[in-house]
């Protein structure tokens, strides 16, 4: 049997047994069965249950909630949306652009609230966001983010230009130049919030059923090899495991994100690299690193990096990549060089987010045969599915909302191409952005290839 905690930092220390809850007993009517006990599936059954404490909602989950990246993840419950702004813009203009953003705001205050309500102790900390700018080039793109989130709507209270000075004061990385802050962003143990979430799901009277695999998803029903749940309402909350559901191979690409975690860091560290407030701090490279101040006092911390599985594939073999370990210890270290020459890590791991051939992140519910979706959130998950949830929960229960009007919903992503194409596509890609960020490193000028890849991606 898996041994759950070894799949990250924060299932590892949680203090509770992760031993799965009894699986589906034989076939089982409900009115909506849910598949995937992460975070958008427990959302959505939870927002359910709230609106509605007499619907049956059962979830299915093949191994135990929060296996996926749900515990696993770098704990940015962010604002952050896989379609930027401007690009959301261009599809379906300014109002409904700033409308998503907006939605995506609220949610970040929205989990903390319903954390606390529920008595969920996810180490919650909203301490926004710093970007740090190093070198020319990270400077000219947050200046240009911060350009364009005001061109749309938004203000310095949402997203504001820091000087070095206040960058420094905030995070202080070698090199800064400056950068960005939005407070927009907490910090959280993304197992506690999990693994909270599931035992409020279920004193909500949602069943969950775990070690309970779903080998088909169809109109009014979900099979597993212990029997069939019957629902009119069937939800795909699978995010970057969705290829292996029949017929999904193609609808998201499973990309990996890895990540290391330090041990406790000394006070006088920490007086030196700042974070007082736990702020979740990056920088504008373009192969994403992200990192929190964890609240006992480590540095958790991940990136991209790790190669696409030809035919998208997952493994568990595939969330530890010794290459992508020490270019993150690396990465680390150059950030925080008071870490010394050798960045102390005792932890280290990784798994699949879920990327639609659009890049756009979406949810929605097909009236005709009663199978509902959300997901594609790249890296961006943590807040959207709370989102999710609750736009499904309006979607299923028929109600009209400004959340089940936003522009995401009912958005169809193309399938990614065939093999090997998607494997070619992919892996070039990363190939591009790395190579972008040391030309970067070495010139201090923005690299052209990036941007081009960026808009070929529509960003
Ligand atoms: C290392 C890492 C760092 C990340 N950092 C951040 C971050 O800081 N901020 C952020 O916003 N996002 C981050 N993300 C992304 C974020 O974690 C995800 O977008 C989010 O957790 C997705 O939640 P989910 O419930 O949709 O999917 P998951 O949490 O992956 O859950 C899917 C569940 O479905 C189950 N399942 C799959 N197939 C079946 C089946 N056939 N039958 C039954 N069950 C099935 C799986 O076992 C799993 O439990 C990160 C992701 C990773 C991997």
């Amino acid at each position: 049997m898996t041994d759950y905690r070894h799949l990250s930092y924060w299932l590892s220390g949680l203090d509770e047994p992760l031993t799965p809850r009894p699986g589906l007993p034989g076939d089982t009517d409900a009115d909506v069965a849910i598949v995937g006990a992460g975070y958008t599936g427990l959302w959505t059954a939870w927002y359910l249950a709230e609106a509605d404490p007499t619907l049956r909602v059962v979830v299915l989950e093949r191994e135990i909630a929060g296996y996926g990246a749900s515990g696993r993840n770098g704990g940015w419950c962010s604002a952050l949306f896989p379609t930027s702004l401007p690009a959301l813009a261009r599809r379906h203009g300014r109002d409904r652009a700033l409308a998503m953003q907006r939605a995506m705001h609220d949610t970040v205050a929205e989990v903390g609230r319903v954390a606390a309500a529920e008595g969920i102790d996810c180490d919650w900390r909203a301490g926004g966001t710093v970007m740090l700018a190093r070198g020319e080039a990270q400077l000219q793109r947050a200046r240009a983010e911060v350009a364009q989130a005001h061109a749309h709507g938004l203000t310095d209270d949402d997203l504001r230009l820091l000087d070095a000075a206040e960058a420094a004061a905030r995070c202080a990385a070698e090199g800064v130049r400056g950068g960005t802050y939005t407070p927009h962003c907490a910090a959280v143990h993304p197992a506690k919030l999990v693994r909270g979430l599931a035992r409020a799901v279920e004193r909500r009277g949602v069943r969950i059923h775990e070690r309970t695999p779903v080998t088909a998803l169809r109109p009014g029903a979900a099979v597993t090899p212990a029997g069939v749940v019957r629902a009119p309402v069937v939800v795909r909350a699978t995010e970057g495991y969705t290829p292996g559901l029949p017929g999904q191979r193609r609808t998201v690409a499973p990309v990996y994100s890895l990540m290391v975690a330090t041990p406790p860091l000394p006070e006088e560290t920490w007086a030196r690299i700042g974070l007082a407030e736990r702020e979740t701090f990056s920088d504008y490279r373009h192969v994403i690193v992200y990192g929190q101040r964890t609240a006992d006092g480590r540095l958790a911390f991940g990136g991209r990096g790790a190669p696409y599985h030809y035919a998208s594939r997952v493994r568990q073999g595939f969330d530890r990549e010794p290459r992508v370990f020490a270019a993150l210890r690396r990465a680390l270290g150059e950030l925080f060089p008071v870490l010394g020459p050798d960045v102390p890590v005792t932890h280290a791991w990784g798994g699949p987010l879920g990327v639609a051939r659009d890049w756009a992140a979406s949810v929605g519910l097909d009236r005709r045969t009663g199978l509902a979706w959300a997901g594609g959130y790249v890296g961006d998950g943590v807040g959207t599915s709370n989102l999710a949830g609750r736009t499904l929960a309006d979607l299923i229960r028929g109600v009209e909302s400004d959340l089940t009007a936003l522009p995401w919903v009912g958005h169809r992503s193309p399938h990614w191409e065939p093999e090997p194409l998607r494997w070619l596509a992919m892996n070039a890609g990363l190939r591009v952005m790395s190579s972008a960020d040391q030309s970067e490193h070495r010139t201090a000028r923005p690299s052209r290839r990036a941007d081009l890849f960026n808009r070929f991606l529509g960003h």
